[in-house]
């Protein structure tokens, strides 16, 4: 095959746009900042579950503690009763006694209920303080996420322009080849690794650094210009530039 110099060199800024274009995808597809992001957001959807969590326990807590209080009452209120009927002196010596014996029992089950329900308020004290570093810290997550969206996204956009302007370059580049040539490029830089033209510098083929011998730099060296050359080792498209 045959290609002018000219020709060639342009297959190789070809080439470099291309190996651009690759190297742009794959920071796109690897920024730190995206995977800082997926991290505090994953930190902040586990602190936001905690919250939920909590919240619920307080409505649990909130119910044992309406409940506590409506036993104390009715305790509360047998007390009065009784010591309304003790107070009015009616009644027999013996049920006024039995009363008294009444009172004293609700007295020490008031205490107790008391004590329960002071347990349960101490309980929604510790759950508030919870939910309110639950929130504090949610925030601090929050406004983190949001600042590394701004900077990931800075970062994508940044990339997308530089792939933008590179495929709008390779778009400009590829017609003012040969098509066979340019068709030969592409066959080649499908089945390795994105390479399909490469420098020869010197006695070696920077597409695959192999060393050539002697023999074959001389057959090289001979060819005319316009020659395409293959790497005998990697088969790329070599670009004599000396
Ligand atoms: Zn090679």
């Amino acid at each position: 095959m045959k290609a002018t110099r000219e020709v060639q060199e342009r297959l190789l800024a070809l080439q470099q746009l291309d190996s651009d274009l690759i190297q742009i995808k794959h920071k796109a597809s690897t920024l730190p900042i995206a995977k800082k992001f997926d991290e505090v957001n994953k930190e902040l959807q586990a602190k936001r579950d905690l919250l939920v969590a909590a919240n619920t326990e307080r409505l649990d807590i909130k119910h044992e503690l309406s409940r506590a209080e409506v036993d104390v009452e009715q305790v509360v209120s047998r007390i009065e009763r009784d010591e309304k009927r003790l107070s009015s002196g009616l009644g027999t010596p013996k049920e006024l006694e039995q009363l008294q014996h009444e009172l004293g029992s609700l007295a020490k089950r008031r205490a107790e209920l008391e004590e329960v329900e002071l347990e349960i308020m101490v309980r929604v004290e510790g759950i508030d303080l919870r939910i309110k570093e639950l929130e504090l810290e949610s925030a601090a997550l929050e406004t983190q996420v949001n600042d590394l969206r701004v900077k990931k996204e800075e970062e994508l956009s940044s990339l997308e322009s530089s792939a933008k302007s590179t495929t709008d370059s390779r778009t400009q580049l590829a017609p003012t080849i040969d098509a066979d040539l340019l068709a030969l490029y592409e066959k080649i830089k499908a089945s390795g690794d994105g390479v399909g033209a490469a420098k020869f510098a010197g006695n070696q083929c920077l597409g695959c650094h192999l060393i050539m011998n002697s023999a074959e730099l001389t057959r090289i060296k001979a060819l005319p210009d316009d020659e395409v050359v293959r790497c005998e080792e990697c088969r790329r498209i070599l670009i004599r530039l000396d």
